[in-house]
Formats: structure tokens, sequence, C-alpha cells
């Protein structure tokens, strides 16, 4: 079994406190690596590092920081098979969703590649003559950033790609989870030309190794991804340093079925979204709301192919929901199921821990009779747990789905195009789709979610530069004499 190092300063070396820990595969409980329980002082070498690194980095033009990542863009590409069956070995998923998870950190790669020659400002008249105005951008320093496990690839690469071609030099901490996939992106881009201390990796767990690096006093900005209440302290306890923070955190996205959609497809997309990578996505569509007219016909379709999904590993070309990810989970999952029962929503399908491998297994779970004040319509679950809720009207099916803490993701299923321009006004999130499952972002959009998910800021798209840089405003005045603005003005 190989043994995994933390990346300090351009080379892989032992944590300082001498404990690993082991990354065990949730479909066998095979344990396929053991990794560096980074201790505070190594975070603290891993800072000084990035310190070191970032004078010469952030001064390299961005299209030659651009050429590094093309090259490792291309590597991904190159990688892209194997880096699928890593993924699914380690997290569970089945291989042609790991595949997208590469596919994404690949697109994304690129997009910030193709950034290196934008890193857009403005040009503006000034009030004045013979003045100039602009704004340019700044990278912000040294950025920490900290990634779940449920993307493992994707995820690390749309928090690092921006952050390197804006100019940043990065401490990144992985889930304990899944750190084998962020290790072989390190490897890419260490081979791809990426300067030592630029891009420095920790491992270890959250509560002290991503604690000390939101502590860190060199660290000038954090960017989260994972669970509203871990964003909650991170942003607290950032905020005492004056760090810019970004969380994109925890979702229960609704899917709207009204009586106009064409029923099939929306039970394909429902499916897709629940049940895809075992509903362990951030924007699973873990509610759907159904316009009563059609709720029986609905549901009994809905249970009848739920039915025919099947449970097993992922490397199988038959699977289609793998395991879920740890044993916490799995019993999390199980402990939703009886509140579920416990609040009065009747259990239809599933709702059980089974074992087709040793690992952890959960069947796909429809729950109907939800109404909006049972926990299980309330509450991350996290799993492929889906709760079927009714309506009686378009109105009522968006208070519904508005009745939540989280915003991420939302979709309506209708044919008529007055109800999907309402749902787009009206439902509370950050992501609409129109007759499509919430599941499914493209690179090239912004991503992120109001309210409880997030603190307002967006990855992905052009907003993944705005999360990495500062902008500077500068008034360029060539008159010659002094100008005074809002003094001297025609
Ligand atoms: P988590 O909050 O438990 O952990 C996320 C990361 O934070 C991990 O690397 C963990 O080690 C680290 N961490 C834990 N405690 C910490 C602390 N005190 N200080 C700093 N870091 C700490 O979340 P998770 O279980 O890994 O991921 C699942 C959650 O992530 C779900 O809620 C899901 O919705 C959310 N998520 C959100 C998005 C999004 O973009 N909105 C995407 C994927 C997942």
């Amino acid at each position: 079994m190989q043994e995994y190092k933390l990346f300090i300063n351009g080379e892989w070396v032992e944590s300082s406190s001498g404990e690993t820990f082991e990354d065990i595969s949730p479909a066998t409980l095979e344990v396929i690596a053991k990794l560096q329980k980074a201790s505070e002082e190594d975070v603290e070498r891993a800072a000084d590092s990035a310190q070191d690194a970032f004078e010469k980095w952030s001064s390299t033009p961005a299209p030659a920081r651009g050429k590094i990542l093309f090259r490792a863009a291309r590597m991904l590409e190159e990688r892209k098979e194997e880096l699928a069956r890593l993924m699914t070995i380690e997290m569970g998923k089945i291989l042609k969703e790991s595949r997208g998870d590469v596919q994404e950190a690949i697109d994304i790669t690129y997009y910030a590649a193709g950034e290196g020659r934008r890193l857009l400002g403005e040009t503006t008249p000034s009030e004045l003559p013979d003045k100039f105005c602009m704004t340019v951008r700044r990278p912000i320093g040294v950025v920490g950033l900290i990634t779940p496990w449920n993307f493992p690839l994707a995820i690390p690469a749309w928090k690092v790609m921006p952050a390197l071609i804006s100019g940043n030099t990065v401490v990144f901490k992985p889930a304990s989870d899944t750190p084998l996939l962020s290790i072989e992106l390190v490897k890419i881009l260490s081979e791809a030309g990426l300067p030592k201390g630029v891009l420095n990796l920790v491992t270890g767990e959250g509560g002290k190794v991503g604690s000390a690096i939101v502590h860190n006093k060199k660290i000038r900005a954090i960017s989260f991804t994972g669970s509203v209440e871990t964003g909650r302290w991170v942003q607290g306890e950032a905020g005492k340093g004056m760090k810019r923070v970004s969380l994109e955190l925890g979702g229960k996205n609704p899917v709207i079925v009204m009586d106009d959609a064409d029923i099939d497809i929306a039970i394909d997309g429902v499916i897709w979204g629940a049940f895809g990578t075992t509903g362990q996505r951030c924007t699973a569509a873990s509610r759907v709301i159904v316009h009563e007219k059609i709720l029986p016909g609905f549901q009994e379709k809905l249970i009848r192919r739920t039915r025919q999904l099947r449970l097993g590993s992922g490397l199988d070309d038959a699977t289609d929901v793998g395991p879920v990810v740890n044993n916490s989970q799995l019993q999390k999952i199980a402990k939703y199921v009886e509140i579920g029962k416990e609040d009065g929503a009747k259990l239809v399908l599933g709702g059980k821990i089974v074992k087709p491998l040793p690992g952890y297994f959960f069947e796909p779970t429809i729950f109907t009779d939800v109404t909006p004040d049972m926990r299980i319509a309330r509450e991350e679950i996290f799993g492929p747990v889906l709760s079927l809720m009714r309506a009686g009207s378009l109105e009522e099916a968006i208070y519904i789905a508005n009745s939540v803490i989280y915003g991420l993701s939302s979709s309506i299923y209708t044919g008529n195009i007055r109800s999907a321009f309402r749902a787009i006004e009206k439902i509370e999130a950050g992501i609409t789709y129109i007759n499509a499952p919430p599941i499914g972002a493209e690179i090239h959009l912004p991503f992120g979610g109001v309210k409880a998910t997030g603190n307002g800021t967006r990855e992905a798209g052009t907003t993944a530069i705005e999360e990495f840089t500062e902008i500077k405003t500068v008034y360029f005045d060539y008159s010659g004499k002094l100008q005074k603005a809002q003094i001297d003005v025609a």
C-alpha cells in the first residue's frame, strides 16, 4: 500500500506529527493508501513557502502562468480514464460520473488557462480632461483552499486553477475521504512546470489542519466548500482575521413538476438528480414538488423506475448507484429515514442499509406525503433519499421550494413559458434549471447559492476570477498640473 506525503515548497515531505491516516474504499472497505496527518507546524511551513513564492509568481505574466495550466489540462486529458478509475475506487461514484468529474476539472483548467490572456479590468472616461481611468486586477496573496469529498477532482480544480491564474499562491487541504485525486492534481501541475512553493498541499483532519489554515496570519483569503455548519464556523473565525472568505455550502434542492410537464422527461430528470452520485451532490434533487393533478401517476411511475436502479461497485458498468462515502454518512442517512417515519412521512421505497459488497450501501429511498415542516423536507441528508411533496398551484410549489434555509439549485418541469419565467423570478436559489434536473453545472457559468448556501460569492465562469483577485482603481493624470475631482469640473 502506498504512503503519500505532504507537498511543501516543491517537495514531498512527511508530517512533523509523524502521524498518518488511512484512505478506505467505500465499496470494498479496503485500505487503499496511507496519508499524512499534517500538524499546525506543517501548515505554517506551507504558508511560509507560499508567501516566499508569491513575489515571483505574481510578477510572472498571466499568459505565461496560463501556459503551465494549458499543459496541466492536456495532462489531465491524457490521464482521464486512469484518474476516473482511481476516483471510483476512492470515493465510490460510478465510473461514468467519475469521468464527468475529471472532465469538469479538464474544462475549468483550460478555461482558467485562457483567462491568463484576459483578467479583464475596465476603462472609463474621467470627469477631468487629460486624465485616464481604469481598473486592474491584482492577486490577493496566499490563499487557503478547503474542499469536500463529493467532487474529488472537480472542486479542487475549480479553486486551484482560478487562484493560480490570478497570481495567488496556495495552501490547499482536500477532504480526508478523498485526498488521492488532489495529490494527482498537485503532481500534474508540478510536472507541468509550476514553480516550487506556489501550490502546497496539506492533508489531515479538518478541525486541525483546516482550522490552522483559517487562522494562519499569512493566508489572506479562504475559499471553502463544505457543510453549512463548518462554513459558518470558517466565516466567523476568518472574519476575526479580516480575511476574504468565499463559501459554497449545502443545498435542499427542489424540483417542481407542473401538470403541463412532460412526465417521462421529468421522471428521468428526477431519478438522475436524486440518485446520481448516490444523492451526494450539493445540487442533488432532494425534494420533488408535484402538482396534485398529476401526483398519483407521477408517483407510481417514479417508484417503478427507481426500483430498477442497480446498486453495486462503481467500477461495474451495470451499476447505477454506488456506495455512500463513509460509515458516518451511512448512519446519518439511516437516521434520517427513521426521522422521516417518525414525522409521519410514508416510506414507499428503500430505506435500508444493504450489502451487495462489504461497503457502505443504502437503497434508493422515496418518501411520499412529505410536508414542508418535516425534517426530511428541510435538512440536507446528502444521500439517496427523495421526498415527494404535493402542491395545488405554481405559487404553492414555489412557496414550498423557498421554505428551507438553503438556496443552491432548483428546477421546474413545465410546458408553460409563463410558469418557467415565474419560477426563474421567484425561486430563491443561485441556479434554476428549466426542464432539466438541478445537477449538471457547466464550468463557464457562475456557480453558487443564496441564503445559507453561501455568502454571496460565486465560483466558475467569470466570477471565478473575481473570487481570487482584488480590484485596483487607477487614475492617470497627464495634464501636467493639479486637477481636483468634483471641484475643477466644467
Ligand atoms: P465538511 O464541512 O465536513 O468538510 C469540508 C472540508 O472542510 C473538509 O476538507 C474538512 O476536512 C474541512 N473542515 C472540517 N472542519 C473544519 C474546520 N473546523 N476548519 C476548516 N476546515 C474544516 O463537508 P463535507 O462532508 O466534506 O462535504 C459535504 C458538504 O459539502 C455538503 O453539505 C454539501 O452540500 C457541501 N458541498 C457544497 C458544494 C457547493 O458548491 N455549494 C459543493 C459540494 C459539496
